[in-house]
């Protein structure tokens, strides 16, 4: 039975309540009053020191997804970005996956890393190598990494995790490091997720793939991961383990999307109702070809339009959680997912075990082929044209902000005196170490611009101090 507060999967991702959910929505996809009300809630309300965001019910937001009705999807797309500028403003993270190592025991449909595929050879870096693709990123200009590895206890058992945890961290190139590490690997037990916490991780993300569990368990023939439960109950673990900030995310195409969409917004119900904290990133992967991998096998691919319709109806229901594009995306679809509330980008990707360090893109481990394949300046330099502030910004995990914390200063309209600043002078420092010439002169002009938006005098004149100690190599370690 339905239970948000319950910690059994199947209770608070109740497949009854689900359909209950897509009936309802369908029954009121044209019920303009109730649309109205519902869109009225999602709005940003202005308080005292900022706004506040109520958010929305998976029934709500299931509504809103459902309609149809073209004037009331336009409306939903300005909320969308509404809620955006007030909590996040023009500033998008960056970020590149960091792949360890394919080995996998798992038999997931839809990857290529499944076991049964012999045709990819399977790789692990060694720590040597991991520090050649650390040094590759740092020279790029990356400050924050996600690392990935297939599940295989033998291959790539916590410990080997740990280590490269420690090895990314330890890695001082020039004038690069990696501030922080985000982790992308299995489900797994209490203990581990402590064993991560301690060693100094930033997000624990996780994707559901589907939370549809007959189809979950079809779809994961094989392996430990088959166990629909374990995978689902997985954040709730990790918070148990002390990571407070956790990444949810379905990959489209598996699954029906509006049953997919239902569940994830009620597991972050159920994340804020057991934890008092929802997820810090929710991330929209749809499925890619791949070797071995067909996605139109899953038929249940959904448009461009849909795919920003579902993420204009996230950004609507969970207001302070980040939301994630990855490379996975054109950059066609990227700009439009910017506007309707995506706050992470993902630039310059590898998805192959050791690609950074190799001249051409190698296919030959890959996961899938990235659609978005411009290089980090590029990227940045393309943020800025449509005026986003691409940050490297870490402060917030290392001043501690993490979980409830990070979402006080979400809440507390102080975002434009701290994020902001930050995110200046970390550009500040991208464009010193890494820019082209280029991207540094649109960079500087937007640094310029953008400091006169910091509201605090004082924040504001140690923000220009700090870029201009930057500019003059003076580096200390800057951060609101
Ligand atoms: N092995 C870990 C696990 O089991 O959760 C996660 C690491 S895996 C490298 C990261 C994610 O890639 C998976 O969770 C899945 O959603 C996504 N993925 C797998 N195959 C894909 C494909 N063909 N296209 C797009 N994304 C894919």
């Amino acid at each position: 039975m339905y239970d948000p507060k319950s910690l059994k999967a199947e209770d608070f991702i109740d497949d009854e309540e689900v359909r209950a959910t897509l009936e309802y929505a369908e029954a009121n996809k044209n019920n303009e009053k109730l649309i109205d009300e519902i869109l009225e809630k999602a709005r940003p309300v202005p308080t005292e020191t900022g706004c506040v965001c109520h958010g929305l019910t998976h029934r709500e937001a299931s509504v809103l997804l459902a309609c149809e009705i073209p004037e009331k999807i336009e409306r939903m797309y300005e909320i969308a970005e509404e809620i955006k500028l007030a909590f996040y403003g023009n500033r998008i993270v960056i970020f590149a996956p960091l792949y360890l190592s394919n080995y996998c025991v798992n038999g997931c449909l839809y990857c290529p890393y499944h076991l049964k595929n012999k045709n990819i050879p399977r790789k692990k870096l060694t720590q040597e190598e991991l520090r050649a693709e650390v040094i590759a990123l740092q020279d790029m200009g990356h400050k924050r990494l996600a690392i990935e590895a297939g599940e295989d206890p033998v291959n790539n058992p916590i410990e080997y995790i740990l280590d490269c945890i420690d090895t990314i961290y330890s890695v001082h190139h020039k004038n690069g490091d990696i501030r922080r590490v985000n982790v992308n690997i299995a489900a797994t037990t209490v203990e581990n997720y402590k064993k991560l916490k301690d060693a100094g991780i930033g997000t624990y993300i996780l994707f559901q793939e589907t939370y549809h569990k007959k189809s979950y368990e079809r779809l994961h023939p094989t392996g430990p991961k088959h166990d629909y439960a374990y995978h689902t109950e997985a954040m709730d673990r990790a918070m148990e383990g002390g990571i407070d900030d956790v990444g949810l995310g379905v990959l489209f195409g598996l699954e029906l999307y509006k049953y997919e969409f239902a569940a994830l917004i009620m597991h972050a119900e159920h994340l804020e109702a057991v934890h008092g904290v929802g997820p810090h990133t929710i991330s929209v992967p749809r499925v890619k070809k791949a070797d071995d991998i067909d996605p139109d096998e899953f038929d249940n691919g959904i448009d461009d339009e849909t795919f920003i319709k579902i993420a204009a109806c996230i950004r609507l229901a969970v207001p302070y959680t980040g939301m994630i594009i990855s490379t996975r995306e054109t950059e066609e679809v990227r700009a439009k997912m910017l506007r309707v509330g995506i706050s992470q980008v993902s630039g310059a990707s590898r998805t192959s075990v050791g690609g950074y360090t190799q001249e051409e893109r190698p296919h030959d481990t890959e996961q899938f082929d990235v659609s978005d394949q411009r290089t980090l300046d590029e990227v940045v330099h393309w943020l800025m044209d449509s005026d986003h502030i691409p940050s490297f910004c870490t402060a917030c995990y290392r001043a501690g902000r993490t979980g409830d914390r990070f979402m006080e200063l979400c809440k507390s309209g102080q975002i434009l005196n701290c994020c902001h600043p930050n995110a200046l002078m970390t550009l500040a420092e991208y464009l010193e170490d890494y820019a082209s010439p280029e991207t540094k002169k649109t960079g500087y002009e937007m640094i310029e611009r953008e400091l006169n938006n910091i509201p605090k005098e004082n924040v504001r004149r140690t923000a220009m101090e700090n870029i201009e100690a930057i500019k003059n190599s003076n580096r200390r370690d800057f951060r609101f």
